[in-house]
């Protein structure tokens, strides 16, 4: 009797990845196989052979065996790239507690049918001058056509298709004539193209410094002697750590082997996209989250015929289906936008790990302020650690730095958001002629109520988050459900002036034109940048020094270098250390350094003066003293106490259902079930607790918390409630349960 069964993809492209066929596996095949395996397979009527993978293997089917057909042949020898993402989906659908659905449509890119005319281009390509001779000759022609489209280019250097074809009445025919004759390119992805010619290449390259050789050197070392690690750059911003990438990054090609760079979204700038196409120029492939699914397949193949070595992108780069990979890179490791918010809720640099060691790779992430987790993981030495202390450049220093005590301003009568000494600061910047950037933490986080007299903000007593607001009234702790009603006093110092935390980016704005008569002020935040290419626009505005002040949300922090800068300023450095979130004090420590970095970056000293109401905070002192290892050691002193990541997993459990009363019912039963598992298995269970955003679309939501040192152990407990739920299917129709790792 047969007993093992595989699910197969037949067409790997199509867009439904997840439409599989069950075969049955000869006993021959059963020691081989396994899943991401390559697969001859009868298929159809006719029986004819096609290639497929493997994507599950068990014990049962739905069919009737004797229906199945069996798998013919195993392909061996050389690994494809599918095979190996199809082996990582089921690591991240066991890990990370998603379907395996979920998983390969993460890793796979999916083709879709693209509308063939979507945001096709018509860039120029031939110069001013033969274009005036060519519009002469073809007037001289009588081709009309011709004339419009060559005076169109005159006009714009891109065209759109729709606009050329519609509004022009330009043909197809016409436009592929155009481009044989070298007048355009056509384009299809808009925002990356090379924008380079080979002459310019090579030209920015710089000669390392000594620390970042011996970063380069102890690299080039273990890889060419076959040893492949993880390594932590942290380096301070503008320390070089770009330059050091993309020495490894030429390392790693002359071996012959392909790298995937990751860069978040927001980092990812026509500077750095420069940078990168001038040392390397075609080998390059440059995504972002804006291509459309097709777009992205396109890349995915080029990188698979081998066309590309190097795929620079966010988090769904590391997916490139690279077959040779040799090098994975991830700039600002610590970034949030590393951890997909949709199941399976994997994180790129564990993901990133476990697909070096798939494919004898090494892993260099890097970092100002490296996250807790990276950073203990290279204390340990599961990591190997490198710092860069120093600005690379000659002309650039860190800023100085002041922390201001709110408290004190308050006290002594100024009730200004604008602190007397930051006050008097942007004046002096006013008078140069030298630009200030003032920067308040996102709007939303606001929801807390914290003391103007003594700064303490109100906090749950069993978890130490910050209590949040709520329409009604109360104070509520999104990780344990205490709930209080919002005091008229402070409760430590007994002051009447308690407040919520309201001021926006916009308000500030107000403010500071009032104080501040005759500056050119610009805002940048979620509001100002909702058109396209907003953002862009605000920033390009204030680099061509179109503004004295930029204020701005934590979008102004990242990625842009403003030579004029000398001032920068934080309007409320608690904003986002209230953030009801255990990695609050990291990601304000994250923010501040980052801030500050902002000035003085052009050979003028800047300096950053940061507001509080919490001076003595550690992540505001440490921030304000550029002192990461000082931060570190308290910050994982606190993870320890509280039994927060890294110091433990946390598995949040998030339980939806349309049906608030089966929802409640079930997540009352499901904890009194874990109960005594968690008991023996020494897990800390926490809830069930209203998720912070209850209702969605109808839908109500519930959390469930589990701390546990061993990951391995919140995976059974993971397996075992979906086993629960397996053997409940009506109830698994009703209620959704997913699955969060932290
Ligand atoms: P990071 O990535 O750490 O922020 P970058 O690599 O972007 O740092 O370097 C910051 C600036 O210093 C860039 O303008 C870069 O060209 C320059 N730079 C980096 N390394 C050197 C060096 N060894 N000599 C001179 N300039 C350098
Ligand atoms: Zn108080
Ligand atoms: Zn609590």
């Amino acid at each position: 009797m047969r007993t093992l069964f595989a699910k197969v993809i037949i067409d790997i492209s199509s867009e439904k990845v997840d439409r599989t066929f069950d075969y049955c596996v000869p006993s021959k095949l059963e020691d081989q196989i396994h899943v991401g395996a390559q697969v001859q397979v009868p298929f159809g009527r006719g029986n004819t052979l096609r290639k497929g993978y493997v994507v599950a293997l068990s014990n049962q089917t739905d069919y009737t065996s004797s229906s199945l057909k069996e798998i013919f042949s195993l392909e061996k020898g050389s690994v494809s790239a599918e095979t190996l993402l199809i082996e990582l989906a089921w690591w991240m659908k066991e890990r990370y507690g998603s379907t395996m659905n979920q998983a390969l449509k993460t890793v796979l890119p999916v083709k879709q049918k693209v509308k063939s005319k979507e945001s096709r281009k018509i860039l120029r390509r031939i110069s001013p001058d033969s274009l005036e001779a060519e519009i002469d000759k073809a007037r001289q022609k009588g081709y009309k056509a011709q004339v419009r489209l060559l005076s169109a280019l005159r006009d714009h250097e891109c065209l759109e298709w729709e606009r050329a074809t519609k509004e022009l009445g330009i043909t197809p025919s016409l436009i592929r004539t155009a481009e044989k004759k070298g007048w355009i390119y056509l384009e299809l992805k808009t925002v990356y193209r090379n924008p380079l010619d080979g002459k310019e290449r090579g030209q920015s390259q710089v000669k390392l410094n000594k620390d970042q050789e011996a970063v380069v050197r102890a690299f080039a070392q273990d890889y060419r002697g076959g040893i492949r690690k993880t390594y932590l750059i942290h380096g301070i911003t503008g320390s070089g750590k770009t330059e050091v990438y993309m020495e490894l990054i030429s390392q790693v090609l002359q071996a012959g082997k392909q790298v995937i760079v990751l860069i978040p979204e927001i980092a990812l700038t026509y500077q750095t996209v420069l940078r990168f196409y001038s040392r390397f120029g075609d080998r390059i492939s440059i995504m972002n989250s804006r291509l459309s699914q097709g777009e992205r397949y396109d890349q995915f193949q080029r990188a698979r015929k081998g066309e590309v070595d190097i795929m620079i992108g966010p988090r769904s780069a590391l997916f490139t289906p690279f077959s040779n990979l040799g090098l994975i890179i991830i700039d600002e490791e610590h970034e949030s936008a590393y951890k997909s918010e949709t199941a399976p809720r994997y994180h790129a640099r564990e993901t990133a790990v476990k697909r070096a060691s798939m494919q004898q790779a090494s892993v260099v992430l890097g970092s100002a302020t490296p996250s807790l987790e990276a950073y203990t993981k290279a204390l340990r030495g599961e990591y190997v650690l490198f710092t860069l202390k120093k600005r690379a450049k000659a002309d650039s220093f860190l800023p100085h730095t002041e922390v201001v005590d709110l408290r004190k301003e308050l006290e002594e009568g100024n009730k200004s958001v604008f602190s007397r000494l930051l006050q008097k600061k942007i004046e002096e910047r006013l008078a140069k002629r030298e630009q200030v950037m003032l920067f308040m933490n996102r709007r939303g986080y606001a929801n807390f109520i914290s003391c103007r007299s003594c700064g303490e903000a109100m906090k749950c007593p069993h978890c130490d988050v910050t209590l949040t607001l709520h329409k009604d009234h109360t104070l509520k702790c999104h990780y344990c459900g205490f709930q209080i009603p919002v005091p008229d006093r402070c409760p430590h110092c007994g002051s009447p002036y308690i407040a919520h935390f309201g001021a926006g980016t916009q308000k500030i704005q107000e403010l500071a034109e009032k104080r501040f008569p005759g500056a050119r002020i610009l805002r940048m935040d979620l509001d100002t940048t909702a058109g396209k290419n907003g953002h862009e626009e605000i920033l390009a505005a204030f680099g061509a020094g179109q503004a004295d002040i930029l204020i701005g949300t934590q979008m102004i922090v990242k990625g842009h270098d403003f030579p004029k800068v000398t001032l920068v300023g934080v309007i409320a450095a608690d904003v986002s250390l209230y953030a009801p979130d255990f990695r609050a004090g990291e990601k304000t420590f994250q923010l501040l350094t980052q801030a500050a970095g902002r000035a003085g970056r052009g050979g003028r000293p800047g300096e950053a003066i940061i507001q509080t109401y919490n001076p003595q905070h550690y992540s505001i002192s440490c921030a304000a003293g550029q002192d990461y290892e000082g931060f570190y050691r308290m910050e994982m002193a606190y993870r320890k106490l509280m039994g927060y990541p890294p110091a433990a997993v946390l598995l949040t459990v998030l339980l939806s259902s349309g049906d608030e009363m089966l929802l409640d019912r079930f997540a009352v039963e499901l904890t009194r079930w874990l109960d005594p598992i968690a008991e023996r298995r020494r897990v800390q269970l926490i809830g069930p607790v209203q998720a912070p955003v209850y209702k969605i679309n109808d839908i109500y939501r519930k959390i469930l918390y589990m701390k546990q040192q061993n990951y391995d152990i919140l995976i059974q407990i993971k397996n075992q409630i979906d086993g629960l739920l397996e053997i409940n299917p009506e109830l698994a129709r009703q209620i959704l349960v997913q699955y969060d790792f932290s």
